[in-house]
């Protein structure tokens, strides 16, 4: 009998003795909410990313919306932001009723191409809101010279990545506040969680006052604004506490998975592009994607994926484009062309499993596949 195979999950959290040892401690701290292990949290993701400020909500949209709300956009404003991204990105705006003003993307490093941002500036335009794209952080220094040019705010969706730095500044640094997603495939992992971080101590304290229900002073019954419950809980932050402990040896090992993929694809190189990181950035390496040539043959990519898939090799279509989702269509009359790169981008990309604790051995029988994956699907295409 031929051995079964063992499945090759997308992703798989990282998780040590030290994460059940703080949930435990948690637990028998019998304080569930509001404790020590969410200060702990904050104080090490602010440290993590060199900030002053660092407020810890409940998961990476609720981090976007209090940015959103924060900064004082409201209805009628318009947001550039990128079509290549998880959709929370632009939904953020729209429960403000923002405009998110979409603008192509840089094929090399599927960030906002800032060379069209200018010419979709409007009078209407407050800010920017960038994505550092599959944990590659998007142009900041352009970015922040151009939105001070044109006197716009300046937002990033960190949430694919934490651990990154543009010139030796962290990601979570730039732009007017930052936010950050802890989704169990991210970096870093609280279960459900994120946070927001800036150098603004008035942007710090709006959102954490809107994290909690409005409130001027934390337990007291006293609310001075519209707020919502965006509060991390403690068996949460205790599992983010352990991962910020680990954090150095978290990302070294997602590198090194990374460098094992690059070496096992070298033999598709005619067939893929491979991720990259960019120079003067270190990227954070929250998903391995591949992208298929420009001249690949129409609904290749999804042909791998279904080999793959019946191989026991987890992937996904990372990312479909935001306007081209049905919400965007039918509400914004958004049409295939309108995006060109962005949707060129979008049909030919595909995430492979990528997790800390994936072997080499498991790196290569994920290369073996998508080559056996690759001559399949074309035969069958030219059939
Ligand atoms: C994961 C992610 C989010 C949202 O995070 P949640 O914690 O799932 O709400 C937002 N933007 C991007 C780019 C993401 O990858």
């Amino acid at each position: 009998m031929q051995p079964v195979p063992s499945l090759i999950p997308l992703s798989l959290p990282d998780l040590s003795a030290l994460e059940t040892r703080y949930v435990l401690e948690a637990l028998e701290s019998r304080r569930l909410a509001m404790g020590a292990f969410v200060t702990t949290f904050e104080e090490k993701m602010a440290v993590m990313c060199g900030v002053t400020h660092a407020v810890a909500v409940n998961s990476g949209t609720a981090a976007l919306h209090l940015i959103v709300r924060a900064l004082g956009l409201r209805a009628g404003d318009e947001v550039i932001t990128t079509p290549y991204s998880f959709v929370a990105s632009a939904n953020c705006l729209l429960f403000e009723d923002v405009i998110p003003r979409f603008v192509d993307i840089d094929p090399g490093t599927y960030a906002l191409d800032v060379r069209r941002i200018e010419s979709a500036i409007t009078p209407a335009t407050r800010a920017i809101l960038a994505v550092d794209v599959f944990g590659q952080p998007a142009d900041w220094p352009a970015l922040e010279a151009l939105a001070e040019r044109h006197g716009l705010m300046l937002i990033d969706d960190a949430c694919e990545a934490p651990g990154a730095s543009v010139r030796g500044r962290p990601i979570g640094a730039w732009g007017w506040a930052a936010a950050f997603g802890f989704y169990p495939n991210k970096p870093i992992t609280t279960g459900e969680g994120g946070c927001i971080t800036t150098d603004d101590p008035e942007i710090a304290s709006l959102c954490r006052s809107m994290a909690n229900q409005g409130r001027r002073t934390p337990a007291i019954m006293e609310h001075v604004r519209l707020g919502y419950n965006y509060r991390l809980d403690e068996l949460s932050a205790a599992v983010g506490c352990a991962q910020l402990e680990r954090s150095d040896d978290l990302f070294a090992r997602r590198r090194q998975v990374a460098a094992w993929y690059d070496e096992a694809l070298t033999g598709l190189a005619h067939r893929i592009r491979r991720p990259t990181e960019k120079p003067g950035s270190v990227r954070s390496w929250f998903v391995y994607v591949i992208e298929l040539l420009p001249e690949s043959p129409a609904g290749l990519r999804d042909r791998v994926m279904e080999r793959l898939r019946a191989a026991g090799i987890g992937c996904a279509p990372y990312f479909p484009t935001i306007h081209l989702q049905p919400y965007y269509r039918e509400r914004f009359g958004y049409r295939e062309g309108d995006f060109p790169v962005a949707e060129s981008v979008s049909a030919r990309t595909l995430a492979l499993p990528f997790y800390s604790t994936l072997e080499k051995n498991e790196v290569e029988r994920v290369a073996e596949a998508l080559a056996g994956a690759f001559s399949a699907a074309e035969k069958n295409g030219n059939e």
